[in-house]
């Protein structure tokens, strides 16, 4: 039977996901089909590195801001 609708079926506010599942998995790439993240150390330890680099930058940029004489 090729005519089966599969669909990925996770909850939504109203009402289950009809996107198709990514192959061989049960949710859509919207769900959690694909990969959701770095998953070796090596990886991981990249994204965190990132994330901290961006904040650095955010924090450096609102001490700048604040340092600004007020006016
Ligand atoms: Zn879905």
């Amino acid at each position: 039977m090729n005519t089966k609708t599969e669909i990925c079926g996770a909850k939504k506010k109203d009402g289950v996901c009809m996107n198709e599942p990514v192959t061989g998995k049960t949710r859509c790439r919207l769900h959690g089909g694909l990969s959701t993240g770095a998953k070796t150390p090596e990886g991981r330890a990249r994204q965190a590195e990132a994330n901290h680099k961006r904040w650095s930058e955010i924090k450096l940029a609102l001490a700048l801001y604040r340092a600004q004489p007020s006016g």
